[in-house]
């Protein structure tokens, strides 16, 4: 998601209000080229992404123009050229370099909504690969450390700003933020988040660095990957380098390094950054570390780290609640410049659960098909976006779901949801278990009086009416009612 920085940064680039003025046959033959140099590139990638990735990311993309080995694409928003950059950088270029040569470059053009004539038809000229991996650390700083060619790997699109809060992640940002006010000297040192993919460690630990800087600019903050340490290390005995290394990383005062699960079974360089660990913590320099596992789990990984990890704060990140998916997709599409009608945001939020990624990949999907197809922009758009994207019908809500859950809920039989017993405790539970299924599902009242042993609608109207009268007197029913109405919902 571009942030104020990334905006910043953009408006330096031109606006491409001249692309339509170039002579006219130099124009056209740039065109056709291009046009046939991305026909070739697009058989390169088909080769290589399942055929829905290509049909979501690729199709859309569509050949401008080819000058000074140049070749310009259009692309439907500023987040879909991001997205296509951090997931496929490395197709991208190679098949940039294999169909157009070593040296050619891919520019982007945005289309800022095509179909609002209202809206001036701005273009903006990104170069691409605007984030590629950095040269080897150990290359750019020599052993006086200057800070002018320091290079700090964070990306600047990942700040607190743009970071959504929510129960799920709630710990691991409340420690970010402490340390990002005083890095090394806090209770969280080491600071070690883990979680599954795509919920969001590498934005919260980016974003910790940059906030760093923002606050220390002198700072040297380092952002690595604990594969990226492997190769600097790899390199360094391999160049006889090693000293340089060992410097280059003990000056650093802020390190981060990414998925240390990767270090797992690397003994040297575990070694390695054991010792680096150790330097770093004494002279009281922050450390942030990321695994998709708890780091009790990382096997094969030296049990002297692990132990140490104990010294600071392990967090997890988890996945995020209905509520907080709906926070995200609001605030992402409102950052495209896009109001989502708050039945699509419910719609997504509700289907897409596994991960934030996930959840970014249907709206930057659902803007392309809205802005490039120009389609309308309404919940039979969402829903072909979410199928396509999760791939499973979404499915409703069932009566037997709701009896299951509500029987777990109060631990008793289902049977007993279909009984005649007037006991209090399963006349409550069948009463919340029948208004939950007049919200949940489209069942009409004779329907819902089938699925509990024949009850006539009347019967069904009166357990609605109590239930609604608890939820005003009875702060236990009401709180039981709240559980069971959000687990539903984000099924
Ligand atoms: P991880 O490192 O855990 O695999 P990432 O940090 O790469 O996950 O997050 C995946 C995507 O989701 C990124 O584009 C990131 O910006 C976005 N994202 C994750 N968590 C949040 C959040 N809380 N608020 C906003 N965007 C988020
Ligand atoms: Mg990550």
């Amino acid at each position: 998601m571009p942030d104020n920085q990334s905006r910043d940064a953009l408006s330096l680039f031109t606006h491409d209000k001249t692309s339509g003025k170039t002579a006219g046959t130099l124009t056209a033959d740039g065109e056709k080229k291009a046009i046939a140099y991305w026909i070739k590139c697009l058989e390169i990638i088909k080769d290589n992404v399942s055929p829905h990735i290509f049909n979501t990311w690729f199709e859309p993309i569509k050949a401008l123009r080819w000058e000074n080995k140049q070749l310009t694409v259009k692309v439907p928003s500023q987040f879909f050229c991001e997205w296509i950059e951090d997931q496929y950088y490395s197709l991208l270029q190679k098949t940039i370099s294999q169909v157009l040569g070593e040296d050619a470059k891919l520019l982007y053009q945005i289309v800022v909504d095509e179909s609002d004539s209202k809206v001036d038809k701005r273009t903006i000229k990104l170069p691409a690969f605007k984030f590629p991996p950095q040269p080897s650390n150990i290359g750019i700083v020599d052993g006086t450390s200057d800070r002018k060619t320091f290079t700090t790997n964070l990306n600047p699109k990942y700040t607190f700003n743009n970071f959504v809060r929510g129960e799920s992640n709630q710990l691991a940002y409340a420690a970010g933020l402490a340390i990002s006010q005083d890095p090394g000297k806090t209770r969280y040192n080491p600071l070690v988040v883990y979680g599954d993919v795509g919920l969001g460690k590498t934005h919260l630990v980016q974003g910790i660095g940059n906030k760093i800087l923002q606050n220390y600019k002198k700072s040297r903050v380092l952002y690595t990957t604990s594969e990226r340490f492997t190769q600097d290390f790899i390199n360094a005995i391999q160049n006889n380098t090693q000293n340089e290394f060992i410097n280059f990383y003990r000056s650093i005062d802020t390190l981060i390094v990414d998925d240390i699960q990767f270090f797992c079974g690397k003994e040297k360089t575990t070694d390695n950054f054991f010792h680096t660990f150790n330097a770093l913590y004494q002279d009281r320099k922050q450390i942030i570390l990321t695994s998709d596992r708890p780091p009790r789990d990382l096997k094969d990984l030296d049990e002297r780290l692990i132990s140490r990890y104990q010294w600071g704060l392990i967090v997890d990140i988890q996945q995020p609640d209905l509520e907080m998916r709906m926070a995200i997709l609001q605030k992402k599409s409102v950052d495209e410049g896009i109001e989502l009608p708050v039945e699509i945001v419910e719609y997504i939020a509700k289907y897409v659960t596994n991960s934030i990624r996930e959840l970014e990949g249907t709206l930057i999907s659902l803007i392309a098909k809205y802005t490039f197809e120009n389609k309308p922009l309404n919940l039979a758009l969402a829903k072909e976006v979410v199928n396509g994207i999760t791939k499973k019908e979404p499915k409703p809500v069932t009566i037997d779901d709701i009896k299951e859950l509500v029987s777990n809920y109060y631990k008793m039989p289902v049977e007993s949801l279909e009984s005649q017993s007037r006991k209090h405790e399963i006349a409550l539970a069948r009463q919340m278990a029948i208004y939950l299924t007049k919200q949940f599902t489209q069942l009409s009242l004779k329907s819902i009086g089938a699925g509990f042993s024949n009850r006539d609608h009347s019967t069904i109207l009166h357990s609605c009416q109590t239930i609604e009268n608890y939820l005003v007197t009875d702060p236990s029913v009401k709180a039981a009612y709240e559980h069971l109405h959000k687990t539903l919902k984000s099924k």
